[in-house]
């Protein structure tokens, strides 16, 4: 998608906010604390040809926080997941 190309339909009319021309409109929580909740703004990529949204966390110290405070999927494996909570994890970009 960063490349220029939708990965979904192969449409080289891929557009991003990465220009700035406008103040990052798509921010993402990505944790919480006394004083209050941290989001990170989002780079978006948007394919005009059949709509598909790709989202990217614009700074890397907020890919640190979340290296730092998020589970990795890989090494989370073994915990135990309230499977009732599993339908509400998934609300991303799916793959169609
Ligand atoms: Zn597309």
């Amino acid at each position: 998608m960063k490349n220029g190309q939708c990965p979904k339909c192969g449409s080289p009319e891929v557009f991003s906010n990465t220009n700035r021309k406008f103040p990052a409109l798509n921010t993402m929580t990505i944790g919480s604390g006394n004083f209050g909740n941290r989001y990170a703004y989002l780079d978006t990529y948007v394919c005009v040809g059949c709509g598909y949204v790709e989202n990217y966390v614009a700074k890397q110290a907020d890919l640190n926080y979340i290296k730092e405070e998020w589970t990795s999927v890989r090494e989370g494996n073994n915990q135990v997941h309230d499977s009732s909570s599993e339908d509400s994890v998934s609300l991303g970009f799916a793959s169609l």
